[in-house]
């Protein structure tokens, strides 16, 4: 495809601050590229300090006028938001593909479940109920306990799923009532920029909703320093969530993290193979693996190892690369060229402890698209604990496979405390229904599936436990996290 083609299917990349489009900023500018080719997109503008505090200001604007509409009116705009995103879908998918690789039809899809999920969120906003409580002693009238939206929000999102993750923020703070300032990843700006436009033009009053990219670090500390602003919400990673609270700790702030995973598979003695290759194998490599609950390592009973190992990394094999906007490629690039050398590191170190790759293990020239960051779908067996693909997430197309023997070993090994401190997502295959039972509550993870991987569901509470954050995004949990709660207590005045 031709560089020009791909440009003029690119939006115009801006910041949108307090109902204005800002194609130019005091921060400068980078440019996005598209990682299957290496083409340039375009020129992201960046906040400065000024920028930054006009977004939080009008973002403390916003928040007087949006805490006083109606639910029903903040429910209405929503969905007519998420209306405009199914509509958009096929163009917001094709920009997503571009500037973040992955493959056309798992960007549509996932444009179409963030408009679900910025949907059940808005039906959440009729749902604030506060309730009352029988008071202890007498002469008491009522206690009550009351929701309110706690303030304006600063939104940080990564560039792994550029609409679902600031869908997700988004839904649920706006249902609540509060402003937000959005700042997603700077490698993936085009994406946000069409999504906040769907919701303006739903009828989104211009300074409830403001968008910023800059030099990451100075964004988040300008804002969280910013007295209008309430809250902290990331997707991110482990180590700057960690940055984050502390800051906002000092701060009197409030956070939330949604961080990193690390996510086990157990494949019981009694599952059935086929189906548990046919499941994974998508699985693992959606996204190149960049899925913060993407299965890492699948802990296989002894009867299946050879088998699974062996037909794991055959059609991990097979896999078509290629660019997302071919319609037969099932794995795209990887984003950015930080994630290519980090891959490679994760591989080398794994070799230098003694674990074998059994497929894949570096960087792949696609024909045509020899400028594109592909890495060979790797699937490594016996790594020891000492590796770092054992302690890290390694964030990319990268599987470890290992055998045991009874369940309490794979119960433990999966979970590894304190060397793997992650608790996002875990999985297991099992047909039996106490063994699955077992595992639903051994299982150190904010998410356990069993027999399938849909943990990410627009109705249920996605978030993590131990060091992965202390987040809960979707269902009706997501939208609580952006209420304060209140008392309320009534006596008689006596004279
Ligand atoms: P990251 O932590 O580097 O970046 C996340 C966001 O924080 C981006 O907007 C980035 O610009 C910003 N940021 C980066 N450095 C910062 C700093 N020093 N101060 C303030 N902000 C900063 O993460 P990443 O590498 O972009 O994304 C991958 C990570 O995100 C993985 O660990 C993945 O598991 C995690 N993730 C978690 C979820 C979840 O729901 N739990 C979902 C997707 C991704």
């Amino acid at each position: 495809m031709h560089p020009q083609d791909l440009a003029d299917a690119y939006p115009p990349l801006a910041l949108h601050i307090g109902g204005a489009w800002l194609h130019a900023a005091s921060g400068g500018q980078r440019e996005v590229h598209d990682p299957a080719t290496g083409a340039l997109l375009g020129h992201l503008p960046l906040a400065g300090t000024t920028e930054l505090n006009a977004a939080a200001d009008a973002a403390a604007l916003g928040f007087e006028r949006w805490r006083h509409t109606l639910p029903l009116q903040r429910c209405d705009i929503l969905r007519r938001g998420a209306a405009l995103m199914r509509e958009r879908a096929p163009a917001m998918a094709r920009v997503l593909t571009l500037e973040q690789g992955k493959p056309l039809a798992e960007a549509e899809r996932e444009v179409r479940l963030s408009a679900d999920i910025i949907d059940v969120q808005a039906e959440e906003a009729r749902r604030v109920h506060g309730h009352t409580v029988p008071p202890r002693l007498p002469g008491i009238l009522m206690h009550e306990v009351r929701h309110r939206p706690l303030g304006p929000v600063a939104a940080l999102t990564a560039w792994n799923f550029p609409v679902n993750l600031p869908a997700r923020k988004l839904g649920a703070a706006l249902a609540a009532g509060c402003s937000v300032v959005l700042k997603p990843a700077e490698e993936t700006p085009g994406s946000a920029v069409l999504l906040v436009q769907c919701l303006l033009d739903a009828g989104l009053p211009d300074d409830v909703l403001s968008l910023v990219f800059g030099e990451p670090a100075h964004v988040s500390r300008t804002l969280i320093d910013h007295p209008a602003i309430a809250k902290v919400s990331l997707t991110g990673s482990v180590a700057v969530g960690r940055e984050l609270a502390e800051h906002c700790a000092r701060a009197g702030k409030r956070f939330s993290g949604e961080l990193g995973g690390h996510a086990p598979v157990i494949v019981c003695d009694d599952a059935d193979l086929d189906t548990v290759l046919k499941l994974s194998v998508p699985a693992k490599f959606r996204n190149a693996g960049q899925v913060c609950a993407s299965p890492i390592r699948f802990f296989v009973a002894r009867r299946h190892h050879a088998g699974f190992l062996e037909r794991f990394a055959a059609a991990a094999s097979r896999l078509k690369l290629g660019h997302g906007l071919q319609a037969d490629t099932q794995m795209g690039p990887l984003t950015h060229a930080r994630r290519l050398a980090d891959m490679q590191h994760f591989v080398d170190d794994a070799r230098a402890h003694g674990a074998r790759i059994v497929t894949g293990g570096h960087r792949v020239a696609v024909p045509g698209l020899e400028h594109g960051l592909f890495f060979a779908p790797t699937v490594v067996a016996d790594a020891p604990l000492s590796a770092r693909v054992m302690r890290q997430e390694p964030f990319g197309p990268l599987a470890t496979v290992h055998a045991f023997d009874t369940l309490d070993e794979a119960i433990a090994a999966a979970n590894t405390l304190p060397e793997l401190p992650y608790g996002l997502a875990a999985y297991a295959f099992t047909r039996d229904l106490e063994t699955a039972h077992r595992l639903g509550d051994a299982l150190e993870a904010g998410m356990v599936a069993i027999n399938h991987y849909g943990v990410s569901q627009p109705e249920l509470p996605f978030g993590g436990i131990r060091a992965s954050g202390d987040g809960l995004e979707m269902g009706a949990e997501g939208l609580r996290t952006y209420l304060d709660t209140r008392t309320f207590t009534l006596a008689p005045h006596r004279a």
